[in-house]
């Protein structure tokens, strides 16, 4: 697999693999850069068809989140743990446990939270195995479901969007198309219908989906959801889905949604650009959960201040357009360039001596 020239080629720190046979855990963790602080970023649990696809994943992952906190001005760096495995059938409390003892073996250089395919209560397993984990539930002293603030700054950036393409950022009567109607797509959601916007869905579960139509939301095929005519096509599920393939058809004029990842190329989000299409850096806009979790890192916990800060996402999206339009350069490249500017300052504090 020639991880090494893997992890060179995007900066990578470090790539650890660990296996608890007994416990039915295969796993990797991913830590591209701790320039900034501890790395953290969520676990995943997935059915990967290889264990290359889950490599590959950690560290797309593992970088997303470096770019994450540094552009959304948290002292925190980039990590992504990844679990082999359905989450329906093999999240046991053993293989949890594993994974907590996999995580404390770190020492803190990699702070864990939820992700696809895991929830609070698997966190709270993984907690007792280790105190390197964020985004607990608030009964027992954390921060809560990260997926409600990711949603409000999901939302924040779409209005940023919103003003951008129409002149006004009310989302009013405005068709958004969502793949994937999971936890953060679903508080998402909640914000949009109060706006009265009129939301269209799709997932691969049945609860999902029911979850969906409870709320008045329109449910269409997962393959349909590309070719739905729409303003917001918001990808909420996994990576890669803005390709060569779905670009041509896409009908709408704003990509904003809370998947990581969403660009399957950098060339894709150039394409975008080159069409017209404005797209909101998904590590931008999916930035409120980490932002959440990060606020219960050395202090208490409090919920005013994450929710001011996750709501500064539609200023931080309306300074990518500002750019964009300025340098004639995608959004993609604009969030991207925020980041990287962010990173090179701290990496070159000068190093000095302090006794
Ligand atoms: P989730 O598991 O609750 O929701 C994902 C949903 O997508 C599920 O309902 C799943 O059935 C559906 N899905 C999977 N494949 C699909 C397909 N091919 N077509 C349609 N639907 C499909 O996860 P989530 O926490 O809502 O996360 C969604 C995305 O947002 C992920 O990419 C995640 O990395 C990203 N994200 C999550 C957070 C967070 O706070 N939870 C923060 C930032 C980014």
């Amino acid at each position: 697999m020639n991880v090494l020239n893997k992890m060179v080629k995007h900066g990578h720190e470090q790539v650890t693999m660990y296996s608890d046979p007994e416990a039915g855990l295969r796993a990797i963790i991913a830590i591209h850069d701790t320039t900034l602080g501890p790395s953290c970023g969520g676990t995943r649990m997935w059915p990967y068809a290889s264990e290359a696809d889950a490599l590959a994943d950690a560290l797309r992952l593992s970088q997303a989140m470096t770019y994450k906190s540094a552009a959304a001005g948290l002292n925190l760096g980039g990590g992504k743990g990844v679990i082999i495995g359905d989450p329906r059938t093999d999240k046991t409390e053993g293989l949890l446990r594993a994974w907590g003892r996999f995580v404390d073996t770190l020492g803190g250089r990699y702070l864990t939270t939820t992700d696809v395919g895991t929830t609070g209560r698997a966190l709270e397993t993984v907690h007792q195995e280790t105190q390197h984990v964020v985004g607990l539930d608030v009964t027992l002293g954390g921060s809560g479901d990260t997926s409600i603030m990711t949603g409000l700054g999901i939302y924040m950036g779409m209005r940023a969007c919103a003003a951008d393409a129409w002149g006004s950022d009310s989302l009013r009567g405005r068709r958004i198309a969502m793949q994937g109607f999971g936890k953060v797509a679903s508080h998402t959601a909640k914000h949009l219908l109060e706006d009265d916007a009129q939301i269209f869905a799709t997932d691969i579960s049945d609860v999902a989906l029911d979850k969906a139509r409870q709320m008045g939301v329109t449910v269409v095929s997962p393959d349909e959801i590309y070719d739905t005519d729409c303003d917001i096509f918001a990808p909420c599920a996994l990576g890669g889905v803005i390709n060569a393939e779905t670009i041509d058809r896409l009908r709408c004029r704003v990509v904003a949604g809370g998947a990581n990842n969403q660009l399957a190329t950098p060339e894709d989000g150039e394409e975008l650009h080159r069409r017209g299409i404005i797209y909101a850096p998904d590590f931008l806009i999916n930035a409120g959960g980490i932002i959440n979790a990060a606020a219960e890192i050395g202090q208490p916990y409090n919920p005013d201040r994450s929710r001011q800060q996750t709501e500064r996402i539609y200023e931080q999206m309306a300074a990518v357009l500002t750019t964009s339009s300025k340098k004639e350069i995608s959004t993609a490249r604009a969030a991207d360039l925020l980041a990287e500017k962010r990173l090179a300052s701290v990496r070159g504090v000068r190093n000095v001596w302090r006794g």
